[in-house]
């Protein structure tokens, strides 16, 4: 693999390659660079010098190019699944569901030329006005995670480019290889030389320079708290805007009326899509006391028969990395220890051959989990769940509000007042009310808490990438009064 800077695909300056694994055999899947803080430099002043001329040449000229990649990668979509397979596990459906998913919200950003808005604003006096208007902040780096390796890449390079922003994305290193089809397909449709960079290298040892480089006026970013943590703290340093979308802790709430089928279905949607490897998983199950052993019964009953292995011919495949699975593993052990009850799962599947070395876990499922547990409290970002019992609806809110996170949520019941009353109570960006996710392009991503800040998605999410300007003016044509400057000054 190559970097792409100012338009050539070169090598990177330190020889020295990164490996990144199959994780459903543990085998090596392939080498990557690690870029140097002289590539970021030369990728971050290539995205800099383009970005006049590219944002010069129009919202419908851009948005054509964007049309050209949707339909470039709808012609070869084949290839773009086969890799999110091997590269990152994803089961055949999800594998087709992303690609949809990319081709969507390219789709979706394009449509955007002809709806960027401003407003005129009267000024103070007659023949005076502010015309406010948005412009793109010039380069934006993209900083993207493994779980939706081609969606997030697509999320925001569409939008980023169709503003008329210039671009340097840094991919997860789990996941470098999607991310380079993506680019290259951009790349096919037009995209100018310098508007679009790629550098790989683990975002600990190049992420601060990147963050904090200068010339960069946005960093948008899908990932760990922690890592969005340590980016705000470095960006103070150029006063980036910052687009940061973090970790999630999603409740499924299960009121007493609900269709407990229609509940089913969208709660292992919810929580095993993906290996659970998704911010809106549920990650804490509250059943309410009338219905909550025979839900569990039939939770743990559905769980017991999902297939995991193989992503080609399974119903869940791996985890992203052998340290995702020792993750797993240990929230497993600390809800054994602590005695909560194991209704199902608990352990690896038995697997043959090159599969035994994968990173499969069993979907899991604990009751009578405590609120204050790691598992309730913590991101588990696995295929293990605890659940726990409510009585009324006000248990119900704390419980679910209690989370440092605030991103996804979902309501089961039958009842419009609490439909109407949880959506107002829920401290969370998202509220599914009896139906799963995932998020549309058009609406808008977003969390709470420590779930990050701004947000993707609708004409919210592309009004991030611009910058609200205003520019005052007179055109009266009179001799300009003003009470501080003495006219005699001018005599
Ligand atoms: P991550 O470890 O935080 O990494 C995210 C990206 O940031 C990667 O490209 C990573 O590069 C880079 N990075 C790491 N350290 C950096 C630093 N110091 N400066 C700049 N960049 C740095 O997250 P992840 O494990 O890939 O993704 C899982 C997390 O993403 C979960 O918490 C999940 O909830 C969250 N997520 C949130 C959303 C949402 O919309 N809210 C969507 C999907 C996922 P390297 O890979 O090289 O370390």
């Amino acid at each position: 693999m190559k970097l792409l800077i100012n338009g050539e695909w070169v090598k990177s300056g330190n020889e020295n390659e990164l490996n990144k694994y199959n994780p459903s055999t543990g085998n090596l899947y392939g080498k990557f660079p690690a870029a140097t803080k002289d590539d970021v430099n030369s990728a971050i002043d290539a995205a800099e010098e383009s970005f006049e001329k590219w944002y010069s040449t129009g919202s419908v000229a851009r948005s054509k190019i964007i049309y050209k990649t949707k339909e470039l990668i709808e012609k070869s979509r084949s290839e773009l699944e086969k890799l999110l397979q091997d590269e990152n596990g994803k089961t055949t459906i999800e594998a087709r569901q992303e690609t949809d998913g990319v081709i969507d919200q390219l789709q979706y950003y394009a449509e955007f030329a002809r709806k960027i808005t401003g407003e005129i604003v009267e000024g103070d006096t007659p023949s005076r006005k502010i015309f406010q208007y948005k412009v793109p902040y010039g380069v934006v780096v993209a900083l993207t995670p493994w779980n939706f390796p081609a969606a997030m890449v697509a999320r925001k390079l569409a939008p980023a480019l169709m503003t008329g922003n210039s671009v340097i994305l840094k991919p997860s290193s789990d996941t470098p290889f999607t991310a380079e089809w993506i680019v290259r397909k951009f790349m096919e449709a037009g995209v100018p030389k310098g508007v679009l960079n790629f550098v790989t290298g683990k975002g600990s040892e190049i992420g601060d320079f990147i963050v904090e480089h200068r010339k960069v006026g946005l960093v948008t970013m899908t990932g760990s708290t922690s890592t969005g943590q340590r980016i705000m703290s470095k960006a103070s340093s150029n006063m980036a805007k910052l687009v940061l979308e973090l970790g999630g802790k999603a409740p499924f709430m299960v009121w007493k009326d609900a269709d407990l089928k229609n509940a089913l279905r969208a709660f292992i949607w919810a929580k095993f899509w993906n290996t659970g490897q998704s911010c809106i998983a549920a990650e804490r199950l509250y059943v309410h006391s009338d219905v909550y052993d025979k839900f569990l019964g039939m939770v743990s009953n559905a769980l017991s028969k999902i297939k995991v292995g193989d992503p080609r011919n399974s119903d869940m495949g791996p985890l992203i990395n052998k340290s995702a699975l020792e993750t797993t593993e240990k929230f497993v052990t600390d809800a054994k220890e602590k005695g909560y009850r194991l209704l199902t799962g608990g352990d690896k599947p038995p697997l043959q051959g090159d599969l035994s070395n994968g990173y499969f876990y069993r979907p899991t499922l604990f009751a009578g989990v405590d609120q204050k547990s790691e598992i309730f409290q913590e991101e588990v970002f696995g295929p293990v769940i605890g659940a726990m019992d409510f009585e009324n609806e006000e248990d119900l809110y704390r419980y679910a509000n209690d989370s440092k996170y605030g991103l996804a949520s979902y309501l089961f019941t039958s009842d419009p007042n609490i439909i109407y009353r949880a959506s107002e109570r829920i401290r969370f960006g998202e509220v599914y009310v009896n139906m799963p996710g995932p998020e549309s392009s058009q609406g808008y991503h977003t969390g709470f808490r420590l779930t990050g800040q701004a947000g993707e998605g609708s004409k919210f999410g592309i009004e991030e990438y611009l910058h609200l300007k205003n520019v005052y003016v007179d055109y009266s044509g009179n001799q300009l009064k003003i009470e501080t400057v003495r006219e005699d000054l001018l005599q």
